[in-house]
C-alpha cells in the first residue's frame, strides 16, 4: 500500500495481444500499443488506485515463450519489492491459459497478479479491452485477491490460472474454468473472490536455467503413433501425451510411448478438456493402467497444455521422474 494514503499501487505490464493491436500496413491488426496507451485509454478514472505502467513485450500471444515468463516473473518480483500492491499483465488471449499458469508456478508472491486481454481489438465495435483492463486493475488492487495464486480476468469474471481455458475463438465470454467454475467476479467496482484454490506449487526456475523443449502429442483415431518414435530424435527432453478419454491410446502408440518413457519423462493427460486421468479402471493395452505400468506419469486434473508447462519447468530445474510425478499428484488435490 502507498505509505501516505490508503491508495493501492497497481502496475500494468503490457505484452501485446489483441488488446494492443491496430491496423498495420499489409492488412490486418498487429500489436502496436504500449502500456501507457492502454492505460491512457481507460474509459473512467480509478478511485483508490495509483496506476503506473510499463511495456515488456509487443507481440501476439503465439510468440511468447516459456523463458519470457521467467523474465517477467523477475520483473514482477522487482515491482513487489519496490512496494507495488498488485500487477496486471495485458497479453494475447491465445496463450493466456498457459502463460498465467506458468506465472502461477514461477511466482510465490502473495500480492495479486492478474492477467487480462481482449477478444475484440480496439478498432472493433464493442472492443472489450478497456473494460477488461479496468476490471483487472480493480482485481489487482483488491485485498480479496491476495494469496489466491495468479488470476485471469476476462468479461468481469475471475478465473484461477490453474483451471482457466480459452473455449471460443471470438466471443468476449471465451474463457471458462473447466470442471470447477470461476473463483470470483467484479460487479460495479466490487471485487469478489469467494473461492480459494486448495493447493499451489512453486518452481523456482531462474532466468539462467534453460527451459528444455517438451513435445505435445494428441491421440487421434486411427493414428499409429509414429510421431512418438521421432520425439527423442528431434531433441525433446520430455513429452505430454493428450490421450483419448481418461488417458488412452492406440495399441501401437502404447508400445512407442513405453519405449519413450525409458528415455525421458512422458506425462499422460486427457484430450477431453475436463476431468482427471484414470489410474485403475481400464485393463486393455493402451489403457491408463497399461501406460502407467510402462512408466508414464499421470497428469491428474491438469490439461495437456498446462501439463506441458509444468513438465517444462520441472525439467528446467532438473527434477527426477518421481519428483515430477509427485508435483502432478499434488496439483490434482
Ligand atoms: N486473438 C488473440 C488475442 O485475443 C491474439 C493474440 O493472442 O495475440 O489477443
Amino acid at each position: 500500500m502507498n505509505d501516505a494514503t490508503d491508495e493501492r499501487w497497481v502496475h500494468a505490464i503490457a505484452l501485446g495481444g489483441t488488446i494492443a493491436m491496430t491496423e498495420v500496413a499489409g492488412g490486418g491488426v498487429a500489436p502496436t500499443l504500449g502500456a501507457a496507451e492502454l492505460t491512457g485509454a481507460l474509459p473512467v478514472g480509478l478511485t483508490g488506485v495509483r496506476l503506473d505502467a510499463s511495456t515488456f513485450r509487443e507481440m501476439p500471444g503465439a510468440h511468447l515463450e516459456l523463458a519470457d515468463l521467467v523474465l517477467l516473473r523477475d520483473r514482477i518480483d522487482e515491482l513487489f519489492a519496490a512496494g507495488v500492491d498488485g500487477v496486471v499483465i495485458t497479453q494475447g488471449t491465445d496463450t493466456i491459459e498457459e502463460t498465467a499458469f506458468a506465472l502461477e508456478l514461477l511466482s510465490d508472491a502473495e500480492q495479486p497478479i492478474v492477467v487480462t486481454g481482449a477478444m475484440r481489438h480496439p478498432g472493433r465495435p464493442g472492443a472489450d479491452g478497456p473494460a477488461n483492463l479496468l476490471a483487472a486493475i480493480q482485481v489487482a488492487g483488491a485485498e480479496e485477491s491476495r494469496a489466491v495464486g495468479v488470476l485471469v480476468l476476462m468479461d468481469e469474471v475471475v478465473h484461477a490460472a490453474r483451471f482457466v481455458r480459452k473455449a471460443h475463438t471470438f466471443r468476449p465470454s471465451a474463457f471458462v474454468s473447466t470442471g470447477v467454475g470461476p473463483i470470483g467476479w467484479v460487479t460495479e467496482e466490487r471485487v469478489r473472490v469467494p473461492v480459494r484454490p486448495a493447493s499451489r506449487l512453486h518452481l523456482d526456475v531462474a532466468a539462467t536455467d534453460p527451459v528444455p523443449p517438451v513435445a505435445l502429442l494428441t491421440a487421434v483415431v486411427g493414428d499409429d503413433g509414429r510421431f512418438a518414435t521421432a520425439v527423442a530424435e528431434l531433441g525433446y527432453a520430455g513429452a505430454v501425451m493428450a490421450g483419448f478419454g481418461a488417458g488412452h491410446v492406440s495399441l501401437r502408440q502404447a508400445e512407442y510411448l513405453g519405449d519413450l518413457a525409458k528415455e525421458m519423462p512422458v506425462v499422460l493427460a486427457s484430450r477431453t478438456g475436463a476431468g482427471e486421468t484414470a489410474r485403475a479402471t481400464y485393463g486393455f493395452p493402451g489403457s491408463e493402467r497399461d501406460l502407467l505400468g510402462r512408466g508414464l506419469i499421470g497428469a491428474g486434473s491438469l490439461d495437456p497444455f498446462k501439463a506441458r508447462v509444468l513438465l517444462s519447468y520441472a525439467l528446467a530445474l532438473g527434477w527426477p521422474v518421481d519428483r515430477i510425478a509427485a508435483a502432478f499428484e499434488r496439483l490434482s488435490r
